[in-house]
C-alpha cells in the first residue's frame, strides 16, 4: 500500500495538478490531503473539485474553516483575510458545503494520524522538535501526519522519548523503524514557505515500511497571472516565485 499525501494547496490548481500527475507516476493507491484545500490562491472551486474527486482522505485547515468560521477569520492577517473574502465569493454552495463538512482530523486505515495543525490543535503550529515530541506525546498513533506550517518536516521519538529531527528534502526516504514514532508534514502544494518555490508532497509505502519527500517544478508564473488578472493581494503572487 502506497499513500501519497499532500497538503497546503491553497487555491493553486496549476501546483496541484503537476503534484497529482507525479503521485500518479509514482503508483500510489490512495491520496490523502491535510487541508488549506483554498485560501490565497486563484482556483478554489477547481482545487475543491480535484481535491473531492482524487482524495480518499481530506482534513480541514484553518482557512477552509474560516469560511464558515468567523471566530476562525478573526485571526487572519488583514492579506489572509482579502484573499478568503475573495475565496467565499467565488465557491459554490456545494463547494462551500464540502469544505465546511470537513473533519479537523482523522485516523488512516492504515494507521496514520491525520492533521493539519496538531493532534486535539488544529491551528497549531509544529515547527520545532519539542512542538513534534508534544504532538507525538498528545497521540498514540506510530505516524502523525501535520500541514499548517508550509514547511516539510520529520522528527522521530524512539521509546525514551527522545525526538530527532530527520533531514527531509527533496529525494530523502526515511526508513520507518519498529518501536519508533514519527512526524511528519509533507510541505505544501500550492504556497511554500521553506525558501523552495516547488510543490512539496510526500509518500508512505507500508510495504516496504518507508516514508519519502518530493518536490516538483510547476509553472509558478501560471499561477501569478491568475492572481494578478482575479486582483488578489500583490504579495501573494509574488511570495509563489522564492517560496517564503
Ligand atoms: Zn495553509
Amino acid at each position: 500500500m502506497r499513500l501519497g499525501i499532500i497538503s497546503d494547496i491553497h487555491g493553486n490548481a496549476v501546483a496541484l495538478q503537476e503534484v497529482l500527475i507525479a503521485l500518479e507516476d509514482a503508483g500510489v493507491d490512495e491520496i490523502i490531503c491535510l487541508g488549506d484545500v483554498v485560501g490565497y490562491g486563484p482556483h478554489p472551486g477547481l482545487c475543491s473539485e480535484i481535491v473531492r474527486g482524487s482524495c480518499s482522505l481530506v482534513i480541514a485547515g484553518n482557512h477552509d474553516r474560516a469560511l464558515g468560521d468567523i471566530e476562525v477569520q478573526g485571526w487572519f492577517n488583514p492579506v489572509a483575510d482579502s484573499a478568503l473574502e475573495w475565496t467565499r465569493e467565488r465557491l459554490d454552495d456545494e463547494d462551500l458545503e464540502w469544505l465546511l463538512a470537513l473533519p479537523s482530523e482523522a485516523p488512516h486505515a492504515e494507521g496514520p494520524l491525520c492533521c493539519h495543525g496538531a493532534p486535539g490543535a488544529p491551528d497549531d503550529y509544529v515547527l520545532t522538535a519539542r512542538d513534534a515530541r508534544d504532538a507525538l506525546l498528545a497521540s498514540a498513533c506510530g505516524i502523525i501526519l501535520c500541514g499548517h506550517t508550509h514547511r516539510p518536516m520529520a522528527c522521530d521519538i524512539n521509546g525514551r522519548r527522545q525526538c530527532t529531527w530527520l533531514h527531509w528534502c527533496d529525494g530523502d526516504v526515511v526508513p520507518l523503524e519498529k518501536g519508533h514514532r514519527y512526524l511528519f508534514n509533507p510541505g505544501s502544494v500550492g504556497q511554500p514557505r521553506d525558501n523552495d518555490s516547488r510543490a512539496a508532497y510526500m509518500v508512505i509505502d507500508f510495504a516496504r515500511q518507508e516514508a519519502s519527500l518530493h518536490r516538483i517544478r510547476y509553472e509558478v508564473g501560471a499561477t501569478q497571472r491568475a492572481m494578478r488578472s482575479a486582483g488578489l493581494p500583490e504579495e501573494l503572487a509574488k511570495r509563489l516565485a522564492t517560496g517564503v
